[in-house]
């Protein structure tokens, strides 16, 4: 039961307190919408998770954002996080667990807290998915990563492998390349499909060998990853490498709003007009809809659009009451 007066919530969890909007996410579209938010003067909480930024953070170099011609991700998320909280926003460090309707208020519980919500914008991107390879589990953090900006450095002078053909693939291969001695891509069809300039960048560096129409069989090892194993156009090879890094698309993290919002069958949160959703006070925004292009550029931009249609929706309501 929630007090609206006081926003305490029962016996469900400590009461984070009422807010007209609730930001889950952390990343570009979060950001964003927490920018336009505080500047719109909605009374809102981020609630960030333990990794702001998103996958934005994760990425070595964004080159393609107006106006930034090159930033660490780490570094243009810390630069978006600084901008919003300059105008007021109010961050919360922890992860939604789940969201459900009350009434006109939805109820956003957080690993720490339940906040109660006029509104709420969905803004909790993807996760990196798994090949689903025997030894994949098993050598993770010992080899195998997903994460090239955060583990490139301990494979300074050693032999990797890229997994996959994508944006991400691409670039973090090109990221790579500055530290291993060995780099190897491998990939399920004879053409990448990520930005022809990265493409290029990647097969002119020099030190990339490509298996082309090649799938992983198994990734080998003892204590760390030693070797892969891959299917190939000549058969079953066995491939040495230290590292094999996975950039085979993303899982949407949408698992917290399943009872709140109509999902697609590849678990994005369904929209229309970009940022709508089934529920007429909840928005979504970035890597987390089913948007076709997802680029840091698309997903603030979403969180701004998501932000103003909150702003709409409210001062409708207002209208309305008053
Ligand atoms: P993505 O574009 O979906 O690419 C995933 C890659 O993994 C594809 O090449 C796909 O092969 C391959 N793949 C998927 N499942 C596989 C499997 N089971 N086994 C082997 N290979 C598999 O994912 P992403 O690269 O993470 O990019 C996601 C979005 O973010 C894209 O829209 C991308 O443009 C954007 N992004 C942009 C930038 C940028 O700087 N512009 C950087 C990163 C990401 P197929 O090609 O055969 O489908």
């Amino acid at each position: 039961m929630i007090d609206l007066r006081t926003g305490l919530v029962g016996s469900a969890g400590k009461s984070g307190g009422v807010r007209d909007l609730v930001i889950a996410g952390g990343g570009p579209a979060a950001l964003s919408a927490a920018l336009y938010a505080a500047r719109y003067g909605i009374g809102h909480v981020v609630v960030e998770s333990w990794q702001p930024g998103g996958q934005m953070a994760l990425t070595a170099h964004i080159e393609n954002y107006p106006g930034i011609e090159s930033a660490a991700g780490g570094d243009l998320a810390a630069a978006m996080r600084k901008h919003a909280g300059k105008w007021g926003a109010e961050f919360d460090s922890s992860s939604v667990v789940s969201a459900t309707r009350s009434g006109k208020m939805i109820e956003v519980t957080t690993d720490s807290s339940v906040y109660t919500a006029r509104t709420l914008i969905i803004a909790t991107g993807a996760a990196p998915a798994k090949l689903g390879v025997p030894g994949e589990d098993e050598f993770y953090g010992r080899g195998v990563s997903y994460c090239a900006t955060c583990d490139a450095p301990f494979f300074k002078g050693r032999s990797v492998m890229v997994v996959g053909g994508g944006d991400s693939a691409v670039k973090e291969a090109l990221h790579l390349a500055g530290f291993a001695d060995g780099l190897v891509l491998v990939h399920r069809r004879d053409r990448l499909r990520a930005e022809p300039f990265l493409v290029d960048k990647l097969l002119s560096c020099g030190k990339c060998e490509v298996h082309w129409n090649s799938t992983v069989k198994e990734i080998l090892g003892t204590d760390g990853v030693e070797a892969v194993t891959l299917n190939t156009p000549e058969g079953e090879i066995r491939v040495d490498v230290d590292g094999v890094f996975m950039y085979v698309g993303r899982r949407p993290a949408t698992e917290p709003f399943r009872q709140l919002v109509e999902l697609n069958e590849n678990g994005t949160v369904k929209t229309s007009d970009i940022v709508r959703t089934s529920d007429a006070s909840v928005f979504a925004a970035g890597d987390v809809t089913d948007n076709e292009f997802r680029q840091v550029i698309t997903a603030a931009a979403d969180g701004a659009r998501a932000a103003a249609a909150v702003f709409d929706l409210l001062q409708s309501e207002q209208v309305k009451e008053g």
